[in-house]
């Protein structure tokens, strides 16, 4: 490497802070897979500030980079290029504030996951993500990585919880996505860099989601004769609709390597065994334990094991978090190979496992996150034989394959790298490749981040033709029957510089700015099919143009649903309540579109069918293009298919209102949202007398009543013990009125108070989004000062959402509610505004610096303009 550009290093961060001796090249020349690249220096810098001059520098001289986290990863993702430049990232290793009230804490990219689970510890929160690495693994290293832990089959992965981050680009310009408050206007760029292996942008700092620790814990073992009996319970226990908190599965191999480095009291005559923990509320545990003990009976299980104490407990986990140092002892190499199948594939991914290692004479052993049916084969070998390396790589390479052919994928969380490129021809078409290496080169033109990952080299696919017979000319909407027909129909409006708006059933038609210019919808009316639906695996895939209660009757039938309200329209096309990222206060417990999507087809703004993601739960493959997609309002492409995550239907649902003072509302938010309660909603309004007291001058927000609406669901005791404990709490808060009932899951139970915000009770509708601890003080400062009847604003409690309708609305109330929104951390959007004011003003108000970088993307992926011209936030 250059004398100049390491003495210009060492001006940034500091003489001590540069190594590029021997030694130390050496040292950052690997990573937990089997790949080498020596790098010409390691740097060190102290912040975000540093981290970019680094960058710039680099970027002058040519020289490619990569960012390094602890080195954990599987994949060959923090090997340097060689002789290129390791930035480590380990000075910045400071918790920089823990919220529980927010539920978020932030943190520079270098804490290691369990240094954050320990700060969290005190204050009675968790973060969900807890890679079996956790003592080494940083959370950077989690989110480039979009790590995922044995936890994850109940609390989703890391891209389910992080909420914002700072990021250095490859020019050198430092930027914060994301944001406290939920979905900031426009592209997911939070979601699309979570998972990205470094390859976008270097992370400077995270803000992520804590949850409340659960109140209570079972741990079981149980214990099998075979491998497929075990993996055949696995299926079992998810298929009965519970939802175990970790759900892993070790075998014969792997417990003997445990029990010779700790013992653990796995059984060694064994052939599998299941570690299955629940958690949540006390009431109803015993039940769900008794209940799975009966699952794995019926499926062969030769005894179920209860940890009787926590060191019982504990026992069994450092078991299984050891469980890679201790094939150490077994074998002087490993390959760990991840990949994801259907849950009901694994008795035949593992048979393909064994036949495969025996085809190549080589040993292995499983250990694995079974409930997301993610796959680890430790493929055991010795490093000092050459023919051995490359039998094991042709045999992960094989269980890649028979893991896709069963509707798997290639990683479920330890991402492509280096190692897993190739593997990348397997799942996507040379224009699915094309697609997301575009967005490389939009983040990083040079390609000195991280290069040669994750992509294999295959030439970008020729222009999409000329397409055929399609006539759309004087047509008012374009109505394609098919994937195809709809491409066709996106080349002929190229041709004649037409403008496209995908739309579905058009009830939210209004939402984002106008379009720049004329243009014709694109209706997904004709694609509203369900292709598939995988019920023991929970998976559905639909075209765009199916409606929600067409959907949800489907899925009932098998006691299913997608745990979606969409606000106000609860018949909306999926397609459309995907594109709008549209729900309601019940993501608080299920998530949002974003969450439940797995995988999509869309026909891009060039004309090409693209694919991302895919059915499996689990899924790291590529950059998350269903993040991208998600929410972003049409203007990327059509959607032509979808495939979501569905959840079986709650037993029980239970709406419990009650009245109280503004400073009780407060306190009892504050209670529940740290409680170990598990809400599906909470969502507060101001109370109206007959008069509608909110609307009446001298009204204040101090000595007004609110009503508190808190929806608990799920198992049907559980339910019932939360609904009780809540009500006596809420009692002694001197809440009065408390009443409970049942409710139907699919249209829930809020529909009544959203529609008094329709469009004819209110042309103009606002959303503002807030960090949790602002929402209820916000609504009530606005409730007052804008004289807002009580049952015009509803203000989302457990999601820091407020609504608001209003009749009449003029410019100067709308910068009063954009500066109030940005002065507590969140901002304000025109979900509904007459037309006339949405050419007036930028319905999703001032730029933010984020923008930029949306826009950038836009305009390289759409370069014409061609999908809803001007629907973005800036107009673009
Ligand atoms: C024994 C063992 C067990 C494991 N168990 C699990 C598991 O259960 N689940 C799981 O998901 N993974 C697991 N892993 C894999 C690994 O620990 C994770 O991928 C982890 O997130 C990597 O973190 P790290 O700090 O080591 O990152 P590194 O290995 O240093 O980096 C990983 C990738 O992230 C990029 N990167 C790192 N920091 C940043 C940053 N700040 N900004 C941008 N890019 C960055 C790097 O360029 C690289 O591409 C395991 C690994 C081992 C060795």
């Amino acid at each position: 490497m250059e004398a100049a550009f390491l003495r210009e290093l060492e001006r940034i961060v500091g003489k001590g802070h540069v190594r590029s001796g021997p030694a130390d090249r050496e040292v950052y020349s690997y990573d937990a897979s089997l790949a080498r690249q020596t790098p010409g220096a390691v740097v060190f810098p102290a912040d975000s500030i540093q981290t970019a001059r680094i960058v710039r520098a680099a970027s002058r001289a040519g020289v490619p980079y990569v960012p390094r986290g602890f080195g954990t990863n599987l994949s060959g993702g923090s090997v340097a290029p060689p002789g290129g430049l390791v930035i480590c990232l380990s000075r910045m290793n400071r918790i920089l504030s823990i919220e529980p009230a927010r539920r978020t804490a932030r943190v520079e990219p270098c804490v290691t996951n369990l240094e954050l689970q320990n700060a969290l510890a005190p204050f009675g929160f968790f973060f969900a993500p807890d890679p079996a690495s956790q003592k080494v693994s940083t959370l950077g290293g989690n989110v480039a990585e979009n790590s995922g832990g044995p936890r994850c089959v109940k609390y989703g992965v890391t891209k389910n919880h992080i909420l914002a981050l700072e990021i250095v680009l490859p020019d050198g310009e430092r930027m914060r996505v994301g944001s406290e408050a939920l979905d900031p206007p426009g592209y997911d760029l939070c979601g699309l860099l979570t998972g990205s292996e470094g390859t976008l942008a270097i992370v400077t700092e995270i803000t992520v989601r804590i949850l409340p620790l659960p109140e209570s814990a079972a741990t079981l073992l149980a214990v099998f004769d075979s491998v497929s009996d075990a993996a055949r319970c696995v299926s079992a226990i998810i298929a009965e609709g519970i939802v175990p908190s970790s759900l892993e599965m070790m075998d014969a191999p792997v417990m003997r390597a445990v029990e010779q480095s700790m013992p653990c009291g796995y059984p060694l005559d064994a052939a599998a065994v299941l570690i299955i923990e629940i958690d949540g509320a006390q009431e109803g545990l015993r039940t769900l334990a008794r209940r799975i003990r009966e699952i794995c009976e019926t499926n062969c299980c030769r005894h179920v094991q209860e940890a009787a104490s926590e060191a019982d407990r504990s026992r069994l986990w450092a078991g299984r978090r050891g469980a890679f140092g201790a094939i150490a002892r077994i074998s002087p190499g490993y390959l760990v190979t991840d990949c994801t199948v259907p849950r009901t594939r694994l008795p035949e991914a593992l048979a393909c496992v064994a036949e495969i290692s025996g085809r190549h004479g080589l040993s292995f052993g499983n250990v694995f996150h079974a409930g997301d049916g993610n796959l680890h084969p430790l493929l055991f070998f010795d490093p000092a034989d050459p023919d051995q390396i490359r039998m094991v790589h042709q045999a992960g390479m094989e269980i890649m394959k028979a893991c896709v052919s069963m509707g798997g994928t290639i990683t479920g969380e330890h991402g492509v790298g280096l190692e897993k490129k190739e593997a990348m021809r397997l799942l996507f078409s040379e224009e699915d490749l094309a697609f997301q290496r575009s967005i490389k080169r939009i983040f990083d033109p040079e390609n000195l981040l991280n290069p040669g990952k994750i992509f294999p080299e295959t030439p970008d696919p020729p222009p999409a033709g000329e397409g055929t017979d399609v006539q759309i000319d004087g047509l008012e909407e374009l109505v394609p029957s098919s994937a195809e027909e709809c491409r066709q129909m996106v080349l002929a409006a190229l041709r004649k510089s037409l403008a496209l708006v995908p739309e579905g059933s058009g009830s939210w038609r209004s939402f984002g700015n106008l379009p720049a210019r004329p243009w014709i919808p694109l209706r997904s009316r004709g694609l509203c099919e369900i292709l598939e639906h995988d019920p023991p695996n929970q998976v559905v895939t639909v075209g765009p143009g199916l409606r929600l209660k067409r959907l949800q009757a489907v899925l009932a039938s098998h006691n299913q649903w997608l745990p979606l309200r969409p606000f106000l329209d609860r018949d909306g096309t999926v397609g459309g309540i995907v594109a709008l990222n549209a729900c309601g206060p019940e993501r608080l417990l299920y998530g949002s579109p974003r969450d439940l999507l797995l995988g999509l087809g869309f026909v891009s703004a060039s004309g090409h069918l693209v694919r991302g993601g895919g059915k499996v739960v689990k899924n790291v493959a590529g950059y998350d293009l269903t993040r991208l997609m998600a929410g972003s309002m049409g203007t990327i492409g059509f959607i032509t298919e979808l495939t979501l995550r569905v959840a079986p239907i709650p037993q029980a649902c239970t709406l419990l209102s009650a009245s109280g003072s503004l400073e009780a509302t407060r306190a009892a938010c504050k209670e529940l949202l740290a409680s170990c309660l598990h809400p599906a909603f909470a969502i507060a309004t101001p109370e109206d007398d007959e008069a509608g007291s909110a609307a009446r001058r001298g009204w204040t927000a101090a000595t007004s009543r609110w009503r508190l609406y808190v929806g608990f669901e799920g198992f049907a005791e559980t339910v019932q013990a939360q609904t009780g404990s809540w009500t006596s709490r809420l009692e002694s808060r001197g809440f009065t009125n408390c009443s409970a009932f049942g409710y139907k899951p699919g249209p829930g139970p809020l529909k009544p108070i959203e529609a008094r915000l329709d469009h004819d009770s209110c042309p103009f509708l606002v959303r503002i989004d807030l960090p949790l601890d602002k929402t209820l003080d916000c609504a009530a400062s606005l409730a007052e000062r804008c004289h807002l009847p009580g049952h015009l604003l509803v203000a989302d409690l457990g999601c820091g959402r407020i609504r608001a309708g209003f009749e009449s609305f003029g410019p100067s109330d709308w910068e009063f509610l954009l500066g109030m929104a940005r002065r507590l951390g969140g901002y304000a959007l025109l979900e509904r505004a007459p037309d006339p004011f949405r050419r007036a003003h930028d319905v999703f108000g001032p730029p933010s610096l984020d923008w930029s970088l949306m826009h950038r993307l836009k305009h390289a992926l759409d370069p014409a303009g061609l999908f809803a011209p001007g629907r973005l936030p800036g107009r673009k």
